[in-house]
């Protein structure tokens, strides 16, 4: 008898029919003989819809208010589903995050786990149940809740899977694996049998959202191999673990984009010491992150500086560097929230020379511009026009000769 953690998005629960076939699944690995714990998501496109309920009612809503609020979209589908098992006569309990308890620190919107009590979830699969838990959702140390960030349910389940020593993590969702890049948008994007958890990271953290970056921190981290799943066709998916592939690695795996990008310039800045930190600093108090950093080099003394930041906080680090540049008597700032950023990733590029000559070429050759590099031993990424992403995107797989069936 194994113990099976298996998480679905939010289109495999997004209506009552799916709901119901998520419960047969389930059902049908408890009849196997295993005993099963279910995460899922919120119903597609509730999230979202709560968080433009929020924002509605309140230009800045209090951080610990939205997460009251966006943990109810889960908690919808945990009692819809535990309803359904038991409808279709299989014992099962639903648990909300803070009922597990699932605990977390206070950082409301983005909160860590730190600790799951795995007691409560054993006890009911002892008794013979399916136990249910709430994605992206728990509680700090305080009893409020917090939610993990979007994506959070993968981390969960991943979170789960180790509290309970599963034998098995899978995420089902709404396509059959994970591609060599985003199938949505190359619809020649192959299949890969198996990824490495440091390829995964990276293609995460680049923007591939088939796995919330913090879910396979905490799957390397720990050692737990994950497979990815479509809910609603049969196949073996793909396999994140921590072995290499037996054959020699590929230079690139795959093609990661982003287009939650936004970027900001400082022309005009006195170029001496500290100037970086007189306009980022402010920037990281406010928790906003900084990606891409571009400082040209000096004509008469002054410079200008360039940084990306999530376009979610783009408003927000303008007002702040805004202020900035006045008290830097830098000229007036600009921001453009048309850019994206697009990643060739691999770790055979380690051993490969010419990667950077090869994409930048192939993006010459389509006349696209690009507006910032940034490299690191595993990937090359640049930030080019919002309107460019797709065929950059396409034009890299090409170059790269990532399509076709070549095996993994
Ligand atoms: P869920 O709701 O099940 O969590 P998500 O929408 O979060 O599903 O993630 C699945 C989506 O990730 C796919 O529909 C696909 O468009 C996107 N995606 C981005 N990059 C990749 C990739 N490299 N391989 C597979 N899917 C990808
Ligand atoms: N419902 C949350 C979201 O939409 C968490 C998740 O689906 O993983 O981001
Ligand atoms: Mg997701």
């Amino acid at each position: 008898m194994a113990l099976i953690v298996q998480k679905f998005g939010g289109t495999s629960v997004g209506s009552v029919e799916r709901i119901r076939e998520v419960a047969k699944r389930a059902i049908r690995t408890r009849q196997e003989g295993h005993q099963v714990v279910i995460v899922v998501s919120a119903m597609s496109g509730e999230t979202d819809r709560l968080l433009h309920l929020g924002r509605a009612v309140s230009p800045k809503p209090a951080e610990r208010e939205m997460d009251t609020l966006l943990a109810t979209g889960e908690q919808v589908t945990i009692a819809l589903l535990a309803m359904a098992l038991e409808g279709l006569g299989q014992k099962a309990v639903s648990y909300t995050g803070g009922q597990v308890p699932i605990l977390t620190d206070t950082a409301h919107t983005k909160a860590r786990i730190q600790h799951i009590a795995s007691e409560r979830i054993r006890a009911a699969l002892d008794a013979g149940k399916i136990v249910v838990v709430a994605g992206f959702q728990g509680v700090d140390p305080d009893g409020n809740i917090t939610t993990l960030g979007r994506g959070g349910s993968d981390t969960t389940a991943v979170a789960l899977a180790t509290a309970l020593h599963a034998d098995e993590c899978a995420i089902y969702t709404d396509v059959d694996g994970i591609y060599t890049t985003d199938p949505r948008v190359e619809s020649r994007a192959r299949r890969l049998d198996r990824i490495t958890f440091e390829e995964m990271l990276e293609m995460a953290s680049l923007g591939a959202k088939v796995l919330q970056t913090r879910s396979v921190e905490f799957a390397m981290k720990y050692n737990v191999p994950v497979r990815v799943l479509s809910s609603f066709t049969d196949g073996t998916g793909t396999l994140v673990t921590n072995e290499e592939n037996p054959v020699e690695a590929p230079r690139v795996s795959g093609i990661a984009f982003s287009r939650n990008e936004a970027k900001i310039t400082v022309p005009g800045v006195p170029d001496r010491p500290g100037i970086a930190h007189a306009i980022l600093g402010p920037i990281s108090a406010a928790h906003i992150n900084v990606d891409v950093i571009i400082q040209n080099v000096s004509e008469a003394g002054k410079t200008d500086f360039t940084f990306t930041v999530e376009r979610s906080d783009f408003a927000k680090a303008m007002d702040i560097v805004r202020d900035i540049a006045q008290g830097l008597g830098a000229d007036a700032v600009q921001g453009d929230e048309h850019i994206v950023k697009v990643s060739v990733v691999g770790v055979g590029m380690r051993s490969h020379a010419g990667i950077a000559a090869t994409m930048f070429a192939s993006l010459a050759q389509e006349n696209i511009n690009i507006q910032m590099i940034s490299t690191s031993e595993i990937k090359i990424s640049v930030v080019v026009d919002e309107k460019y992403l797709e065929l950059a995107v396409r034009t890299l797989h090409t170059a790269f000769a990532l399509h076709g069936e070549a095996a993994r």
